[in-house]
């Protein structure tokens, strides 16, 4: 077996018509969203309306990341101090951390072998808690039900949050995730479906909730000049009882991130053609156990994750390590040690204990791979022949 050489993280250069943009900003001297020339739309506010129109929303708003997003998303919903928020226990750091800076209390959702959320255990929790928020993680792109939800949710009076870092673009039944609820969180950090470094788009349809919104990223009294806000009615019922929590995006990531909306479709298609080869792959591995993709999903497939059901952690790591030797990089969520960008529960020790059995067993045996378009199809073939091969080495030891 040849070695692959391919770097797991490494992006696509930024495309020339986004470095002119950028270029022209800082030529320009206006890089502060607010600070317009007479006459001028600001380039985070041009960034905000074609961002609304790409996902069908109303309004938009543009901020300083993912994280950023969620946390005022959890204020503008009308969280209070201290309230429950639900939350799947699969998911990332940001996400508890985000409830934490909103005040809230994480209550973590067990998950299914599909890794979406356990209808039963969120309803168990929506009746313990009294929770009235979901902030729900459409972790690694898997999406739930999502009509069904948005139902049981509406029954229960919860308001449910999405967070679609790893679902920008995706669709269930033809509806962009991130309009099943009040609001949709994105991120716009390098390794998710659009890169300015850092960056984050919170988009809805409720003219109020965005209106609190718009105030709690800091747009001092200039919410008049947002590309796609609300009539600013809206806005003389909030603007001095909420309180400014400055987290902007600047004209230097919207420059970049604007001609990206134009090819994120493309860019879908190509990590789908991508997913699909390695998918096909793994599928004909009799020990491998793949998340079922419904077909109301329309998914990005910007990485995968498969199980090795029954795998023991000494042999996971020993999986991870026969992999890495061939230059293929798995994260294995099974560990009780936060590995760079991977973490589960176990490690978010600011928040209660909460016992999470089925998650846990789901997750000693998920192994989970980015995918970055810098590969080419051929990689993802090659990949799949190392993960196949290590496959048989470690589970058939193992018998
Ligand atoms: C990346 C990510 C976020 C947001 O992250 P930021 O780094 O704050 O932009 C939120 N949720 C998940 C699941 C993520 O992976």
């Amino acid at each position: 077996m040849k070695r692959f050489h391919g770097n797991f993280t490494q992006q696509e250069p930024i495309a020339e018509d986004a470095i002119a943009a950028a270029v022209e900003v800082l030529r320009a001297g206006r890089i502060h969203r607010y600070n317009v020339a007479p006459g001028e739309t600001s380039i985070v506010s041009l960034l905000e309306a074609e961002y609304a129109a790409y996902q069908n929303a109303h309004f938009c708003l543009a901020c300083a990341s993912g994280g950023y997003a969620m946390s005022i998303s959890l204020r503008a919903a009308g969280l209070e101090q201290g309230a429950p928020v639900l939350t799947n226990a699969f998911t990332l750091a940001p996400v508890p951390g985000a409830i934490t800076a909103a005040g809230g209390q994480p209550v973590l959702v067990e998950i299914t072998e599909d890794l979406v959320i356990d209808i039963e255990d969120l309803l168990r929790k929506i009746d313990e808690t009294g929770a009235r928020i979901l902030l729900l993680s459409n972790m690694r792109g898997h999406l739930a039900d999502m009509e069904s939800l948005q139902i049981l949710l509406e029954e229960n009076k919860v308001t449910l949050i999405e967070d679609c870092a790893h679902t920008m673009g995706a669709t269930w039944n033809g509806i962009k995730s991130g309009n099943f609820g009040i609001a949709g969180c994105f991120s716009t950090q390098t390794y998710k479906h659009m890169n300015s470094g850092e960056g984050g788009l919170i988009t809805s349809h409720d003219p109020a909730f965005m209106a609190r919104a718009v105030m709690l990223s800091g747009s001092y009294m200039h919410y008049e000049r947002h590309g796609a806000a609300p009539d600013k009615s809206y806005f003389e019922a909030v603007r001095l009882e909420t309180p400014n929590m400055s987290g902007r995006m600047d004209n230097l990531r919207a420059a970049i991130l604007r001609p990206q909306i134009r090819s994120l479709d493309n860019n879908i298609a190509r990590w789908n053609e991508r997913y699909g080869v390695i998918e096909h792959r793994l599928r004909a591995i009799p020990q491998v156990a793949l998340p079922e993709r419904p077909s109301a999903e329309r998914y990005v497939g910007s990485s995968i994750q498969f199980r090795l059901p029954g795998i023991s952690e000494p042999d996971a790591l020993r999986f991870v390590r026969a992999n890495l030797d061939f230059g293929v990089e798995l994260k294995w969520f099974g560990s009780d040690t936060p590995i760079a960008f991977t973490s589960n529960h176990h490690s978010w020790q600011y928040i209660p204990r909460q016992t999470l059995a089925k998650t846990d067993e789901v997750l000693s045996s998920l192994f989970d791979m980015r995918i970055p378009l810098t590969f080419t199809v051929g990689d993802c073939e090659h990949i799949a022949d190392i993960v196949s091969h290590c496959v048989d080495e470690i589970m058939t030891e193992r018998v």
